[in-house]
């Protein structure tokens, strides 16, 4: 076992069928976003939310995929444990402040939040970054996440005052934190109408307003299954997919971390 390797690593296996399927899902939904980028680079984060960690541990040894993103705090915690350390983890889905600081202090290789709304998620998630041991070698990535469709439904912050005074807090007050965009998961009913995005567009026009004011650069991420390659024509830096790699979820109540395989 190599020092990068966790415990309980070497007990997962996983299908070379399903393996098989999941590499070229992959490389289908890559190949498009690459077109789309036209010569930008775009990240390309494989959402495995409720899906068994034997599913990215395939896609992270067949195909060298070191980007997952999940939404569940337990969740991550139990599948960051058992999978590779190499593996660059995304927090992407609706986080509660107490649950900022165990995220950041147990997950070594926790790489990018992307789901920000508040200073005190911010302030907690800085903290707890700088009790992990042996210190991170580098902050912890940041995404602030607005809410562009107003919806109030919807989490982020509001365009505007608030997304300025938040960004403020994490360039200033939060030394383990490293600000470097923002995201939007944006209105399904704007994402079917075909042609451009209004949340996009508000999401880029935030962008514009806050490197200006702020003086600093900031990536976009947008774009999720159904409207990843709209969203990359429209400039984002980062796409969130799920089902098309992985196929639909099922209900997080069924959800097992290391099921799957052994049935
Ligand atoms: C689940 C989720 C995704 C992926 O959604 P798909 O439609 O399955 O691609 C992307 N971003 C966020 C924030 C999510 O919660």
């Amino acid at each position: 076992m190599t020092s990068t390797s966790n415990n309980d690593e070497m007990k997962l296996s996983f299908d070379p069928t399903r393996a098989k399927s999941l590499v070229s899902a992959f490389q289908s939904v890559s190949e498009k976003v690459t077109k789309a980028a036209a010569g930008r680079n775009v990240r390309l984060v494989a959402v495995s939310k409720l899906k068994p960690a034997s599913d990215i541990l395939a896609l992270h040894r067949e195909a060298k995929v070191e980007h997952f993103g999940e939404n569940y705090a337990q969740e991550l915690m139990e599948k960051a444990e058992i999978l590779p350390r190499e593996i660059k983890w995304h927090f992407i889905g609706g986080l509660q402040s107490n649950k900022c600081k165990p995220l950041s202090s147990q997950i070594p290789n926790l790489h990018l939040v992307s789901s920000i709304d508040t200073p005190k998620k911010a302030t907690q998630l800085s903290l707890g970054r700088s009790l992990l041991s042996p210190p991170a070698p580098s902050p912890l990535l940041i995404h602030i996440q607005i809410n562009t469709s107003g919806e109030d439904s919807k989490s982020g912050v509001s365009p505007g005052p608030d997304a300025t005074a938040l960004c403020k807090h994490v360039l200033s007050e939060c030394p383990n934190l490293k600000l470097v965009g923002l995201m939007t998961i944006g209105a399904i009913a704007r994402s079917k109408e075909g042609g451009e995005n209004e949340d996009f567009k508000v999401l880029r026009e935030e962008r514009d307003r806050l490197e200006k004011e702020l003086d600093v650069k900031l990536e976009l991420s947008m774009g999720m299954s159904n409207d990843f390659e709209e969203a990359v024509r429209q400039g984002s830096g980062e796409v969130r997919i799920g089902s098309t790699i992985f196929g639909e979820r099922p209900p997080k109540e069924e959800f097992r971390v290391k099921g799957e395989v052994e049935r």
